[in-house]
């Protein structure tokens, strides 16, 4: 018997259940990628993101070689390309991971009918993309949880399913067609610091990290210079790292960091449910604030400004630069560059959401669009008026300005006590330096966000 393994945000080969399952009822397996053209018709799919999918896919591609098999990659609208090859190999089972997106969710049911009508089942393993299956814990009266710490208290204390090993041995039929694996270096306007993508590099950084960084975690996640996270969240956006893997493997390791890191983890799974229940937040408010934001064609400037980095407040303006240059950002930096953009220049976050996704390598619909959304206070967030300041940011999370100068050579030489207010050198000094002056007053910007909320 033969079965197809339908491979989408899970590129890996450790700690996979639909693999292991497959492996378990047939014996050949198809290990198949599809390059959907749905995904690319929606505009989700980005010059950063692939880099780092092409590296994804030539390491699962390796490991699958090495057991024996291979990736069979096919171009095409995915049911279709999906029924085709269950037919090429006569496969009697799809197996796939559970997705949470409205698109994700779309595709599932599609997969369904069209794959049933020809006596193909398809099988959908949970607790793959995610560490627990979406809706898998709910409060009372609810199908979702809405606020985070009572779903953190009641996630901790589920039993986690056992991890699987990678197979030993894949055996893939000679007749499927494939298609040549995409190349990163054919890509256009992939940012210069895209770290390489792949399993074996996320299992290398994991390793790294516990090792290194995991237990200086929570004092240190929020030091803008000190860079002290784990940079993991491109391969857990590609499942080129199991989250459930990274949370055993966190909780084994113990102490305060790793806890702390766990919880992060936890916020992944939150989003990731809250999106499953409602997907039409990805692009709806999650909670109606009637808000007028500033559209396109209204703040063109402010939003040009914010792009490209020179609002004239350091921190902002590093953060939007280190994005441009790296396809990722700091998480304190992200909050901050979000709520300036929406609280303080009062400019819809869906302009923001859709900037970020163009550009970040960990671009995620749930990740991204819900902590907009939180940031925005259309979202989760219980204290959805909170407005950060970039200055008091900047001096707390930044303190001696070293990620403000990184980003922004033009502040290279500035004192400490300049360096997040640089309108407050002296006058000549000021004149010379080649740095815009503050986009817009911060007290002007609070007080329209405070009238538009007032009208709540
Ligand atoms: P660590 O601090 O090492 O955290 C470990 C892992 O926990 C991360 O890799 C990530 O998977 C998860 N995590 C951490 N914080 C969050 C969070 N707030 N929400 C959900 N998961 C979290 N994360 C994405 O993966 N993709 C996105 O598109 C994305 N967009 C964001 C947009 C905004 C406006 C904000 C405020 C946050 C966004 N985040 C997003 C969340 C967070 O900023 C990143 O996950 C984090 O910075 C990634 O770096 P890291 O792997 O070093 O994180």
């Amino acid at each position: 018997t033969v079965a197809v393994v339908l491979f989408t945000s899970d590129l890996r080969v450790h700690d996979h259940p639909p693999l292991r399952a497959a492996l378990a009822v047939a014996d050949e397996v198809v290990p198949l990628f599809v390059r959907d053209s749905g995904v690319h018709a929606v505009g989700f799919d980005a010059p950063n993101r692939n880099a780092f999918l092409a590296d994804c896919l030539a390491d699962l591609d390796a490991s699958l070689r090495r057991r024996g098999g291979r990736l069979v990659v096919r171009t095409g609208p995915v049911v279709r390309e999906v029924a085709a090859v269950a037919a090429e190999c006569g496969a009697a089972e799809v197996h796939m991971a559970a997705g949470v997106t409205g698109y994700a969710q779309r595709r599932e049911e599609r997969l369904h009918d069209r794959l049933g009508e020809r006596g193909v089942a398809l099988r959908v393993h949970d607790s793959v993309i995610t560490v627990l299956a979406p809706g898998s814990v709910t409060p009372a009266g609810s199908d979702h949880y809405a606020v985070f710490t009572p779903y953190f208290r009641r996630w901790s204390g589920e039993r986690l399913r056992e991890t699987c090993p990678a197979p030993g041995a894949v055996r893939v039929p000679g007749a499927v067609r494939g298609e040549p694996l995409p190349s990163r270096d054919a890509l256009s306007g992939v940012s210069a610091g895209i770290p390489a993508g792949g399993e074996k590099a996320g299992r290398e950084s994991f390793s790294r990290w516990a090792r290194a960084g995991l237990s200086g975690y929570e004092e240190r996640h929020d030091d803008l210079a000190g860079d002290a996270t784990s940079r993991l969240s491109p391969y857990l956006h590609f499942g080129a790292l199991s989250p459930v893997e990274a949370v055993r493997r966190a909780r084994g390791h113990g102490g305060s960091g790793a806890e702390a890191f766990v919880r992060q983890l936890c916020w992944r799974d939150f989003h990731h449910q809250v999106l499953a229940a409602r997907p039409e937040a990805s692009v709806r408010d999650y909670r109606t604030r009637h808000d007028r934001w500033r559209s396109e064609e209204e703040a063109s400037e402010d939003i040009a400004a914010w792009r490209e980095g020179r609002t004239g407040y350091p921190v902002v303006d590093a953060g939007m630069r280190q994005l441009r240059h790296e396809g990722w950002m700091h998480n304190r930096a992200r909050l901050l560059v979000a709520s300036f953009l929406t609280k303080t220049l009062y400019v819809d976050w869906r302009i923001g959401a859709r900037h970020f996704l163009a550009l970040l390598v960990d671009g995620d619909v749930a990740n991204n669009q819900l902590n907009w959304q939180w940031v925005a206070g259309t979202g989760t967030d219980t204290r959805p008026h909170r407005v950060l300041n970039p200055v008091v940011q900047g001096k707390r999370f930044d303190p001696q300005g070293a990620y403000a100068r990184r980003w922004v050579p033009e502040l290279h030489d500035m004192e400490d006590r300049f360096v997040h207010e640089p309108w407050r050198l002296p006058k000549e000094r000021r004149a010379r330096l080649d740095y815009p002056e503050p986009l817009i007053d911060l007290a002007d910007g609070l007080a329209r966000f405070k009238h538009a909320r007032g009208r709540d």
